[in-house]
Parts: structure tokens; C-alpha cells; sequence
């Protein structure tokens, strides 16, 4: 399965706020064997979401959108889902009865809007906040707030599966230079991807479907490498 994540907040491409959950979303999403293939911050633009949103749903198997949920002025995630999907925003019942029987809201209590979403969109309710989530066809609208996409990803997370990738990593005490034939001789010999991360010591990691093939080819490197501990 190969997903897009898609974080909107001008705080975010401001540099205001880390975006924390589009890492998170990466390793929880990783961890379940699907591929990330994308993962974009847009502004709080209606038209921008609309476009990705649209394109990304046509390219990838699901695409997982967080923050902009809501009611004030600069949430406009859910209108541009509904643009996205051309249809219009509606008031969502089920996650209207939700809030009042789980969340303890009284309709009056709730801000206008709190609970329109795109229509045929599933609500995804907020155990943590206030306002829903949904799912549109392959698309899973969730909150911003860090605690609350997480509890919503919970309860989808089912829904989100592929090969898991087994994973070993060495490090090397060796310029990254001077590895360039030997990380050729690997990718040639054994059936596995290959990645090289450098800082002080250069971390290699090998990705693959095959623990045995994984764990031969990062011993292979390691039996011709200076390697330290970790
Ligand atoms: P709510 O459910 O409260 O309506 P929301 O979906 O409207 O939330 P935002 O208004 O976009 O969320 O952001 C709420 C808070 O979460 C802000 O403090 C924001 O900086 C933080 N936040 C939003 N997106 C991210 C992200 N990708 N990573 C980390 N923090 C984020
Ligand atoms: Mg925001």
C-alpha cells in the first residue's frame, strides 16, 4: 500500500511549529508495512488542498491529511476535502449525536460549524478533542493537535496495512566516498534496498522483504567495512 500524508498550517511552513505529526505518522505507517511515498505541508488554502488532495487520491492508495479541522477562520481542511471530492460541506448527524452522547456537548454548545463535513464522508470521532475527523473515500481527514491525530489514527490504523520490511543497520567508521563500490557490490549481490546516512560515522541501512537476505547482506558489508558500535 503507498500513502501520501499531507500536513496543512502556515504555522508549519513558517517554522513555527515542528511538524511533529507527519513523522509520527511516517514511522506508525511504516511500522505496518506501507510504503510513504509522499508527505507535503500546504498552507491553510482552500484551493491548495483541493489540488494535492485530488491528485494525491488519483496516485496513491490512501492519502492521510492532518490539521485544519474546525471551526474558526483559518480551518479550512474539510472545505477543501469537499472541493477535492466535488461535493459540498453538510452538517454531519452521526457525528453530532457522537458529540453529544459521548463528548457531553449540547448542540448550542458547539461552535457553528464544528460538525460539517464533506457529504458521504464517515465521521472519525475526537476522543481527545472536539472536532471530527472523516474518511472520504481513500482520503482520512485528522485533527492537528499532536494527542488528537494520534488517538484518530488509532482507530483507523487497521486500515492501513502492506509487506513489512525487515531492517538491520551497521554503522561505519569510513568516509561515505570511500563506500561507493562496496555499497555497489551489495545492491548487486543481494536483494535488498540500501541507504546511507551520514554524520559523524556513516549509518548504512538495509531494507528488504527477506530477514535472512537483510541480515546476509548487512554481514557481507560489515565483514568489509570498519565498523563501530552504535
Ligand atoms: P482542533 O481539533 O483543535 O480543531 P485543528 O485540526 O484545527 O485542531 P490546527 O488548528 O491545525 O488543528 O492546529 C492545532 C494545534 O496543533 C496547533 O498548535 C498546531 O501548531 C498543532 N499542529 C498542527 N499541525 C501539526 C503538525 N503537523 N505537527 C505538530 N503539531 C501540529
Ligand atoms: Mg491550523
Amino acid at each position: 500500500m503507498r500513502v501520501a500524508v499531507v500536513t496543512v498550517g502556515d504555522e508549519l511552513l513558517a517554522g513555527e511549529t515542528v511538524d511533529t505529526n507527519a513523522s509520527w505518522l511516517g514511522e506508525q505507517l511504516t511500522a505496518r508495512g506501507v510504503t510513504v511515498e509522499r508527505v507535503v505541508t500546504l498552507p491553510d488554502r482552500e484551493a491548495d488542498i483541493a489540488r494535492v488532495v485530488n491528485e494525491y487520491r488519483a496516485e496513491y492508495d490512501a492519502v492521510v491529511v492532518t490539521g485544519g479541522l474546525g471551526p474558526t477562520h483559518d480551518d479550512l481542511t474539510m472545505a477543501g476535502i469537499a472541493a477535492a471530492f466535488g461535493v459540498p460541506l453538510e452538517r454531519n448527524e452521526e457525528a453530532l449525536s457522537w458529540l453529544e452522547a459521548e463528548g457531553g456537548y449540547t448542540r448550542e454548545d458547539l461552535a457553528e460549524g464544528t460538525a460539517e463535513l464533506p457529504k458521504g464522508g464517515r465521521p472519525l470521532h475526537n476522543d481527545v478533542g472536539v472536532a471530527p475527523g472523516c474518511v472520504v473515500g481513500s482520503v482520512y481527514v485528522l485533527p492537528g493537535v499532536p494527542a488528537e491525530m494520534k488517538a484518530m489514527f488509532d482507530a483507523i490504523r487497521a486500515e492501513f496495512e502492506g509487506t513489512v520490511l525487515h531492517v538491520e543497520s551497521i554503522v561505519v567508521a569510513e568516509p561515505e566516498s570511500a563506500l561507493v563500490e562496496r555499497f555497489a557490490q551489495v545492491r548487486e549481490e543481494f536483494d535488498v534496498t540500501l541507504g546511507s546516512y551520514p554524520g559523524e560515522n556513516v549509518s548504512v541501512r538495509f531494507r528488504g522483504a527477506d530477514p535472512e537476505e537483510v541480515r546476509a547482506a548487512a554481514a557481507w558489508l560489515a565483514e568489509r567495512s570498519e565498523t563501530v558500535e552504535e
